[in-house]
C-alpha cells in the first residue's frame, strides 16, 4: 500500500493500489457502527490511522483451521485485508508472515519484548497430557498464551475455537481445548466467537482500544454486547414467518424456495446471540447461514454450537405463542389462522425491520 499522507490528504479521493481516502473513512464507520457508535467515531478512527497510532498486534494460531484469519482476508470492497494491515503493526502472524523458523521466532521475541500490544488469539488450547497436542518451536500453546497474552495490553479471543474451545472442544474432547480464558484465568479476555468471527466486530474492538484505550461492554461470557447483545432470531428477515407458523419442512420444499423459516431444520437463531443477522459477512447483501437458506448452527453460543445436533430444535423464547406443530395441541394452524397471526405479527415485525433497516441506511448514508 501507497504512504498513507498521499490518499488522505490529496483531494478527490485518489486511489492507491485501488483504495481510496472515501472507501477507507467508510469501512472506519462501518466498524464504528457495528459498536453502536456514531460515524464521527469512525472518522477519528481513520484521522488516527493518519497520525500513524497503529496498535501493536501478535497474532496466535493454534487448534484452527486458520478460518477467521482467511475469512479477513476474503473481504472485498475494499479490501479490509490491506487496510488492517495498514491500521495496526501486525508484529506476528504464522500464516501471513513469509519469514519462518528462527527468524519468525525472533520476532515474536522483540515484539513480547516491546510490550503494549494486543494479542490475538486464533484457535482452541489443548490442556491434556501437558498440552503435548499443539506445540510450535518446541513449546506448547499453554506455554506460549501464557508469556504472550499474560503479558499483552489487551486479549481477544477471535472464533469459537479460541473463544470456549469450538470444533476441537467438541464431544469427546480428545485433546481437552479450552479457550484462551481458561488458560489467562486472571485476565479480561475478549471473545469473538464465531465460525468464523466477522471481521468488523474485530476491527472495531482494535480500533476502540487503539484510539481511546478502552474495551467495549463484555456480557458474562466475555463478548462485546455491542455485537453479542441480542439473539439471531431477534433481527431475522425470516421472523415474520416464524411468527406467522410458515417452516421449511425439506430443503428444497416450497417453504424452502419461498424464502420461510428454518427453525423445523434446526436453526439455533432463537438461541444464539451474534449480529450476523444485520452485520452479513464480505459487505455481500444475505452473505451469511439463513440469508442463502441454511439453518445457524448457533457457532457463537457456548453449549449450542458444535454441541446440539444440527437439526434438533432450538430452545424457544418464553414468550412464544403460535403454534410449530400441526399436531401441537394448540390445534392445526390453518391457513385463515395463520395469515391473521401472519398479518398481524408479520405488519410489526416488518415495520420495525423496515424502520431499523431505513435507519442503518441513513446513519450510513448521512455519515
Ligand atoms: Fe430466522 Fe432461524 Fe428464527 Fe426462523 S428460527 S426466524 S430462520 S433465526
Amino acid at each position: 500500500m501507497g504512504r498513507r499522507d498521499e490518499w488522505l490528504d490529496l483531494p478527490g479521493d485518489p486511489t492507491v493500489d485501488g483504495v481510496d481516502r472515501r472507501d477507507f473513512v467508510k469501512v472506519c464507520m462501518m466498524a464504528a457502527a457495528a459498536l453502536g457508535l456514531p460515524a464521527a467515531t469512525g472518522v477519528k478512527w481513520a484521522e488516527a490511522a493518519e497520525a500513524g497510532l497503529k496498535p501493536s498486534v501478535i497474532w496466535l494460531h493454534f487448534q484452527e483451521c486458520t478460518g477467521c484469519t482467511e475469512s479477513l482476508l476474503r473481504t472485498s470492497h475494499p479490501g479490509l485485508d490491506k487496510l488492517i494491515l495498514d491500521m495496526v503493526s501486525l508484529d506476528y502472524h504464522e500464516t501471513l508472515f513469509a519469514a519462518a523458523g528462527h527468524q519468525i521466532e525472533a520476532a515474536l521475541h522483540d515484539a513480547v519484548a516491546k510490550g503494549g500490544y494486543v494479542c490475538v488469539v486464533e484457535g482452541a488450547i489443548p490442556t491434556k497430557e501437558d498440552g503435548i497436542y499443539c506445540q510450535i518451536a518446541g513449546r506448547t500453546a499453554i506455554d506460549i498464551l501464557q508469556e504472550v497474552g499474560g503479558n499483552a495490553a489487551a486479549v481477544i479471543a477471535i472464533g469459537s475455537c479460541a473463544s470456549w474451545g469450538g470444533i476441537p472442544s467438541a464431544d469427546p474432547n480428545p485433546t481437552g481445548a479450552v479457550g484462551a480464558q481458561e488458560i489467562l484465568k486472571d485476565k479480561t479476555v475478549i471473545n469473538l466467537p464465531g465460525c468464523p468471527s466477522n471481521p468488523y466486530n474485530f476491527l472495531g474492538v482494535v480500533l476502540q482500544f487503539a484510539t481511546m484505550g478502552t474495551l467495549p461492554a463484555l456480557d458474562d461470557e466475555g463478548r462485546p454486547l455491542f455485537a453479542y447483545g441480542r439473539t439471531i432470531h431477534e433481527h431475522c428477515p425470516r421472523r415474520a414467518h416464524f411468527d406467522a407458523g410458515r417452516f421449511v419442512r425439506q430443503f428444497g420444499d416450497d417453504g424452502h424456495n419461498l424464502g420461510y423459516c428454518l427453525f423445523a431444520m434446526g436453526c439455533k437463531g432463537p438461541e444464539t446471540y451474534a449480529n450476523c443477522s444485520t452485520l452479513h459477512f464480505n459487505e455481500v447483501p444475505d452473505a451469511w447461514p439463513i440469508g442463502i437458506g441454511a439453518p445457524c448452527f448457533g457457532c457463537t453460543t457456548k453449549g449450542v454450537g458444535f454441541t446440539k445436533p444440527l437439526f434438533q430444535e432450538a430452545a424457544l423464547p418464553p414468550n412464544y405463542v403460535p403454534p410449530i406443530h400441526p399436531s401441537d395441541q394448540r390445534g392445526p394452524i390453518t391457513p385463515g389462522w395463520a395469515g391473521v397471526v401472519g398479518l398481524a405479527t408479520g405488519a410489526a415485525v416488518g415495520g420495525a425491520l423496515m424502520a431499523s433497516k431505513k435507519l442503518g441506511e441513513g446513519e450510513t448514508e448521512g455519515s
